[in-house]
């Protein structure tokens, strides 16, 4: 694997990104960024993983500054799964040029684009700069970041001409969703996750043959059993994002709090 540390060095090893499928992630790599990696696999000659832990994507400092990182580990695992090149820059190779910022409209402005001020922007200007630089055709996303695949695909897929290819979530035995955020949990935080995400598989379900359920009423038990604190339980259809459309298929976007730590996840 030929670990690339800036653009120089990048354009001095690939240079014909026909069938290089591209994964970009913020490492502690986990079976999820797996997953994406083995699915660029099947479908391209080469794979490129980024790691780059995006300040600008942060809203609070101290979440940036204990966002778990291990890049030997991350390294170990990449060679093993015989990634081509990992693409590893420092924060001022990345922000060095100048580039347009993007905005969100208004009606996106929901989910974590809600709650998370100015996230959302973070995301689509790295990768907005990452893609000006990995000239990869076909890139892999998680489907466990649901808002940030359709945004990225219908603003920068369109821009690049790109495929951004959404990729299945790839849940612990006990249900949660992998995460590198999952590393900040204790054993209990844990449990109760598995819990909350069978729960949230199971109203999922059964919505399938009501759609009268009460999700606020879903929310307050969660908040209440757990001791959480949920940002969003929504309803919302895959295409257009929006609420309790059930006429497209649709999940259940869930965003909380549990002993500091925020996670998501959609059923
Ligand atoms: P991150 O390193 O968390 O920024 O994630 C990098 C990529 O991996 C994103 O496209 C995520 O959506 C995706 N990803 C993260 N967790 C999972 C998961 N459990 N299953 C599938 N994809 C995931």
């Amino acid at each position: 694997m030929k670990i690339l540390k800036n653009v120089f060095e990048l354009n001095k090893a690939v240079k014909n990104y026909k069938n290089v499928g591209f994964v970009p992630t913020m490492g502690g790599i986990h079976k999820g960024h797996e997953s994406l990696i083995k699915i660029s696999q099947k479908n391209n000659k080469e794979t490129i993983v980024s790691i780059f832990v995006n300040p600008t994507q942060f809203n609070q400092k101290k979440d940036f500054k204990n966002y778990p990182r291990n890049i030997k580990k991350d390294i170990s695992i990449l060679k093993k799964l015989k990634v081509n090149y990992l693409f590893l820059p420092e924060v001022n190779e990345i922000y060095k040029k100048k580039m347009k910022n993007f905005k969100l409209n208004k009606s996106d402005k929901i989910l974590c684009a809600k709650y998370r001020k100015g996230h959302f922007e973070g995301v689509l200007n790295v990768m907005n700069r990452l893609l000006s630089i990995v000239k990869s055709k076909n890139v892999y996303m998680g489907e466990k970041d649901f808002q940030q695949y359709m945004l990225i695909k219908r603003i920068l897929g369109k821009k690049y001409k790109i495929n951004i290819v959404g990729c299945p979530t790839i849940r612990e035995n006990n249900k949660i969703a992998l995460s590198t955020r999952n590393k900040l949990l204790n054993n209990s935080c844990i449990k109760k996750a598995s819990k909350i995400a069978i729960k949230l598989d199971k109203i999922k379900r059964l919505s399938q043959t009501n759609k009268l359920l009460d999700l606020s009423k879903s929310k307050y038990e969660l908040e209440n059993k757990f001791k959480i604190k949920i940002d969003y339980l929504e309803f919302r259809d895959e295409k257009k994002m929006k609420l309790d459309n059930f006429k497209f298929k649709y999940r259940l976007f869930i965003a909380y709090h549990i002993n500091g730590v925020r996670l998501i996840d959609n059923f």
